[in-house]
């Protein structure tokens, strides 16, 4: 059966909403990456000296302590917006898991400019996004040749270090090692968005495409049960809806295999039931007395 690549390029062969979707959320984490440094909310300057934190001039430290009051807010937020969404960031607006994105479409035939330019170009903006943190970017206008070259060179090791982990790490990073997925896998609720599997349409032909896709080796049609530890910080016991990265590929991947056949999709996003608690045995026992 064909692996996760070769199902993803025969998803792409045909526009799919999700396809926008996810190019719009991804513009806007970068946007987010870019606006935190240019408007001063926080910059660690690492060659003129000039650190900020909330628009003020502030010290090494300043800058640093405010670097991670800024992640704490992050965490907040995505916190609220998870709670309904479970790992959606994860599947949708992270640019760590585009990389990985690309990294799959990097493999398999077809020119190597086409196969590579996505992930090399994606690897250049994230790591473009995160120099500003770093480093003002007036050294362009102001800076001394070193200066100059240093922040470059920064820039282009950051991007191949980009490249390499989605060409390589990949999903095994976000299956296990990501600590902000881990935290995402714990606080998810029994209100999150998840993927559904509705057995009752009865048009799944079980041809698994959907198991082969999932980046992070979920079976998408079960994902109520409880998963055993994964690896890295994963953590062991928890429902295979609080791994899922909500990424929707397995909802495309079945819309791709159902596309003409008649009948509703089996697999898609959803808030999933909770399974129907089973009566005490004493109230088991009290019923057939009574019956
Ligand atoms: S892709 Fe769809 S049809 Fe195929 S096994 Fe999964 S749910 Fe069933
Ligand atoms: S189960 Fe589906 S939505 Fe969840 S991570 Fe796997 S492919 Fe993505």
């Amino acid at each position: 059966m064909a692996r996760r690549p070769q199902i993803l390029r025969k998803m792409h062969q045909k526009p799919h909403r999700y396809r926008w979707l996810r190019g719009l959320s991804q513009a806007l984490t970068l946007a987010a990456l870019w606006t935190v440094p240019l408007l001063g909310i926080v910059r660690i300057d690492l060659w003129g000296g000039q650190h900020l934190f909330r628009g003020q001039t502030v010290s090494f430290g300043g800058a640093v302590v405010g670097a991670c009051l800024t992640t704490v807010v992050f965490y907040l937020i995505t916190y609220v917006v998870n709670m309904f969404f479970a790992r959606m960031f994860c599947g949708w607006g992270c640019p760590v898991g585009q990389l990985h994105r690309f990294g799959d479409a990097s493999e398999g035939k077809g020119p190597a400019w086409r196969r590579w330019g996505p992930l090399v170009l994606h690897s250049a903006a994230v790591a473009a996004a995160f120099i500003p943190w770093w480093v003002d970017l007036a050294v362009f206008r102001d800076g001394s040749a070193l200066a100059i070259s240093a922040t470059v060179g920064g820039w282009l090791g950051l991007t191949v270090v980009c490249a390499l982990q989605g060409r390589f790490w990949r999903w095994a990073f976000c299956k296990s090692w990501c600590p902000i997925g881990l935290y995402y896998s714990i606080i998810r609720t029994e209100k999150s968005q998840s993927v559904v599997f509705d057995n009752a349409a009865k048009t799944c032909i079980d041809c698994g495409v959907c198991d082969k896709v999932c980046p992070v080796g979920l079976a998408p049609r079960d994902l109520q049960g409880t998963m055993p530890h994964r690896g890295g910080f994963s953590i062991a016991g928890l429902a295979g809806h609080n791994h899922c990265l909500t990424c929707g590929d397995c909802v495309e991947s079945c819309e791709m295999v159902l596309a003409k056949k008649p009948g509703p999709i089996p697999l898609l996003f959803g808030i999933p039931k909770q399974p129907e608690a089973q009566p005490e045995p004493a109230q088991e026992e009290a019923v057939s007395a009574e019956s």
